[in-house]
């Protein structure tokens, strides 16, 4: 169990280090077991996150069911559970933990859990359903063509429809589901042209700004962006889009 003794939180900025996904040791299975070891035997010493989602109750439970009651009586595949329910909120590194950098126990949970899917992805079977709704940004290109949208809509709406989901991909029929609105973003702002906004740069920032729409905002909630860029506007801060997105 991890030292209670060791310092208590930290009150600086959070900070976040770059995602080494181009790097071999992202993905080498050993190296993401003896992380995830860890960290979840920091967490299991705090259990702060106990209420933030399903992936800490399921990790202290594991725990708490375990022979020893440790960590390490735990069996590994659960560990898949704990990585499968985290949908990458960010709230536990945002909101919750104090542990994360510049302390020195390094706790970034969400871009552990990132990193054990990006494995998964990459080395284990996984199923369609996942690999289809984790796409946004095919599933958004797709959807949110004009004739496509509305059916999409309904369909997503529509109760016997939902009950097949369910039965041959495990969607719950009662779970929110995305709107896709058939103008996306960067397709009612083509015309956006800011160049008679002189930036003002500050000590801090060069007083423009380039949005990266994202694919939820950009697709499902075009509505979102055209109201930060009015801010943008009103405040007399040019912004442009990167002339391509990718997640
Ligand atoms: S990032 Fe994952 S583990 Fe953290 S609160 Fe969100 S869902 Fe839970
Ligand atoms: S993520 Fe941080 S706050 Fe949450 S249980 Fe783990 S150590 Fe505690």
């Amino acid at each position: 169990m991890a030292n209670p003794t060791k310092g208590e939180g930290g009150l600086s900025r959070p900070i976040r280090h770059p995602i080494q996904w181009k790097t071999e040791d992202y993905y080498k299975e050993d190296l993401i077991f003896n992380e995830l070891e860890r960290v979840f035997d920091i967490c299991h010493g705090c259990r702060r996150c106990f209420n933030l989602c399903q992936s800490f109750p399921i990790l202290f439970d594991a725990i708490d069911e375990s022979d020893t009651g440790e960590l390490d009586a735990v069996d590994k595949q659960n560990y898949w559970k704990v990585v499968n329910n985290c949908y990458l909120c960010d709230m536990c590194f945002m909101t919750k933990c104090p542990y994360v950098p510049p302390h020195e126990w390094n706790i970034d949970f969400p871009a552990l859990m990132l990193r054990a899917k990006a494995y998964k992805f990459k080395n284990m079977s996984v199923p369609f359903r996942d690999k289809m709704i984790s796409n946004t940004n095919m599933m958004g290109k797709m959807n949110s063509l004009p004739l496509i949208a509305p059916v999409v809509n309904a369909m997503n709406r529509f109760k016997p429809f939902r009950w097949l989901m369910d039965k041959t991909m495990g969607i719950a029929p009662d779970a929110p589901l995305p709107v896709f609105d058939s103008k996306p973003l960067r397709k009612r702002m083509t015309r956006l042209d800011h160049s008679h906004i002189t930036p003002q740069a500050t000590d801090q920032t060069k007083g423009k700004v380039v949005l990266f729409s994202t694919c939820y905002v950009n697709h499902n909630y075009p509505q979102l962006g055209e109201d930060l860029i009015a801010v943008y506007e009103h405040n007399e801060i040019p912004v442009r889009f990167l002339d391509k997105e990718e997640c």
